[in-house]
């Protein structure tokens, strides 16, 4: 099943015409040309710099199909981080009832974010640094596992935020509770974003390639 447009234009610059599937887009990059089109479904704006756009991934292709809790969805769009110890991969999801989810992808583990693009919980801690190992949040105990920066991004398809806005360093965070992921955004030293997504496998997200 493929999701029906939300909206359709051409291209800016070259004329394309495109179809897009997120009612919010910040941004859609042209796939005929690699323009960077912002606002596309209010007032289109040619950004001034192309995307550029990420290796092919094995499995997840924009235009992927498959199903979560009973529901059908799409990839529209993905974000590659690159940061010192490898590369993360951020797919953009909307479901048939158009709610928008992230499927991320760090050393073949994967995991479902939701919602986009607000965190779970924001904390203004002056008390926690990597060096303590572990959080307490909402009952639950957060395990410390890494921290890094972030050196790099790519990014296609269709996206409900603008990659170019993303800031960083981020610390790699694990509830106790292995099904849940969790990765916190850092502003400063005291205040932190977390946002917690549940583990998943590929075959629980039955996915179809769009060239079937
Ligand atoms: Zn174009």
């Amino acid at each position: 099943m493929y999701l029906s447009p939300a909206y359709e234009i051409t291209c800016p610059s070259c004329g394309q015409f495109l179809r897009g599937k997120v009612r919010q887009a910040a941004l859609l990059v042209c796939k005929s040309c690699k323009s960077v089109i912002l606002d596309p479904h209010g007032t289109p704006v040619l950004n001034s710099a192309p995307a550029v756009i990420p290796l092919a991934h094995p499995f997840i292709a924009i235009g992927t199909q498959g199903k979560v809790n009973k529901s059908s969805f799409e990839i529209t769009g993905r974000i590659h981080y690159t940061y010192n110890d490898g590369f993360m991969n951020d797919w953009h999801i909307v479901t048939e009832e158009r709610k928008s989810f992230w499927l991320s992808e760090s050393f073949g583990h994967y995991a479902l974010f939701n919602p986009t693009p607000e965190p779970e919980t924001v904390i203004t801690d002056t008390h926690f640094e990597p060096d303590e190992n572990s959080l307490t949040l909402n009952g639950q105990t957060l395990v410390y596992e890494g921290s890094d920066s972030c050196t790099g991004f790519s990014f296609e398809g269709e996206l409900p935020i603008n990659p170019f806005a993303i800031s960083y360093p981020f610390l790699s965070l694990n509830y106790s509770n292995s099904q849940i992921l969790a990765c916190a955004h850092v502003f400063s030293q005291t205040d932190h974003k977390i946002y917690s997504g549940i583990r998943m496998s590929l075959e629980q997200l039955s996915l179809t390639s769009p060239n079937r």
